[in-house]
């Protein structure tokens, strides 16, 4: 599995998924860039995700909020005080390290010493406007949800909702994590995909457990069908959390929350209520009740989804490597080739299917090298089919279909074409 991941990681880099951040100047700890091909993938995670908990439901409306706000939000929220990690360091080689990552006071990497935890406060600070004194801090926002919280009553009065309801944002999300590691896994940069879902208080518990549920079950949706849930311990749990279980996945390091579900219950509407002198009660229009809503929080970090759909597509088979991604979650859907590139006659068929076909799908063109190496191309990248337009598709008006998994190939009519591949790709 280790090996594979070493694998994973130069595949990811060589196909144009993802790049060391700042390569060209040695690098930053803890931040990538995403090539065109890792594009992709996470806008079809996102897609999934908003079709899921926005699209297809009444009660829930998007948000999309600044990524630096007043200062006061975090100091209401408790990430002020309360963010951070215990941090150690070795007195020889002075590598940190988060506590939960030691045994003992030896360090992992050098057999040094360690000193004793000290709190280490995980929100990027910087500062706004031209001075640069204490009244201009301000934080890169280390979850999306501050945003959601504090536009609560905007969006309330502004779309016709009734409790329960959720509001819903992807977004990116900074830590200033101690040890980022084990490649885009744990980043000081990423996107988090987070709902809020406001319920009465009382009626809790029971939404937690359906929300861990469909949770669950999304993942499959997309081919990772190889998840668990795992519930956290009080002492794992965030400052604010009633109830938490997080989705893990097990990846070549070893089982990881890719997700997590809290109960946070009206910690963050009271605090905010406090702080900014503001009402967040809601008026339940029917029993007349009056309470501060509760809320269930789905939160998906999208760089670990992005990961655990690599490391679970990749295969080594006799002569060839394949991402298996589901249809759905393929960067690209399908590739057009014509069999040989010097025939006019074919590139100029295969170039208009490969036209008509991006216009809904992300497709490729290849028209470089044999067949099998362009077939090999597309399996390293995960391409579900490929197209082959041949001196029979002049006659018959049909064309080669190749399945990636299967390898199986099939002769479709080219009026057939768009109908085929929707029944398999969409
Ligand atoms: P961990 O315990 O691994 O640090 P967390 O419990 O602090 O994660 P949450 O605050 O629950 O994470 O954030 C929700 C989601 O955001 C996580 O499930 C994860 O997918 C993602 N996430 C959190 N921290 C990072 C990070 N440093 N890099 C990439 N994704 C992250």
């Amino acid at each position: 599995m280790k090996e594979n991941f070493e694998k994973i990681v130069s595949l990811a880099k060589r196909r144009g998924f993802i790049y060391p951040g700042s390569e060209i100047y040695g690098g930053l700890g803890g931040f990538y860039d995403w090539g065109h091909l890792g594009v992709k993938l996470k806008w079809n995670i996102e897609w999934a995700w908003w079709r899921e908990m926005v699209q297809l439901r009444d009660d829930v409306v998007g948000i999309d909020a600044a990524l630096i706000m007043n200062p006061k939000v975090w100091e209401a929220s408790g990430h002020v005080s309360g963010f951070a990690d215990a941090l150690v360091e070795c007195k020889k080689c002075h590598h940190r390290f988060k506590a939960d990552e030691t045994k003992g006071d030896e360090c992992p990497d050098c057999g040094g010493k360690l000193t004793g935890a000290k709190q280490f406060n995980l929100m990027f600070k910087t500062f706004v406007g031209a001075s640069e004194d204490s009244s201009s801090v301000a934080y890169l926002r280390p979850e999306t949800a501050g945003g959601i919280f504090v536009n609560f009553k905007n969006t309330l009065s502004t779309n016709r909702l009734k409790i329960p309801f959720g509001i819903a944002q992807i977004g990116k999300a900074f830590r200033n994590e101690i040890n980022p590691k084990d490649f885009v896994f744990r980043t000081r940069e990423f996107k988090q995909m987070e709902l809020e879902y406001f319920v009465k208080p009382g009626e809790d518990e029971k939404i937690f457990n359906e929300w861990v549920e469909r949770r669950f079950a999304w993942y499959k949706t997309i081919g990772l069908g190889d998840v668990r849930k795992r519930e956290q311990t009080k002492e794992e749990r965030a400052h604010y959390s009633k109830a938490t279980t997080d989705i893990e996945y097990e990846f070549p390091f070893g089982w990881q929350e890719i997700e997590g579900i809290a109960n946070r219950g009206n910690f963050d509407l009271s605090a905010h209520a406090k702080a900014s002198g503001q009402d967040f009660s809601y008026l339940d229009e029917e029993t007349k009740e009056r309470f501060i809503p509760y809320v269930i929080e789905p939160s998906a970090g999208e760089e670990r989804i992005a990961l655990a759909l690599l490391c679970d597509a990749y295969t080594e088979e006799k002569e060839r490597v394949v991402l298996k991604f589901h249809p759905k979650i393929a960067p690209v859907k399908v590739a057009i080739f014509p069999l040989l590139a010097n025939k006019p006659e074919l590139v100029k068929l295969a170039r208009k299917i490969y036209e008509e076909l991006r216009l809904e799908y992300t497709a490729v063109w290849d028209d470089r090298g044999n067949i099998g190496k362009r077939y090999y191309a597309q399996d390293e990248i995960g391409t579900p089919y490929c197209i082959t337009v041949d001196f029979d598709s002049l006659e018959k008006s049909d064309v080669t279909v190749r399945d990636r998994d299967s390898m199986k190939q099939e002769r479709i009519k080219m009026k057939d074409l768009k109908e085929y591949l929707n029944g398999k790709i969409v």
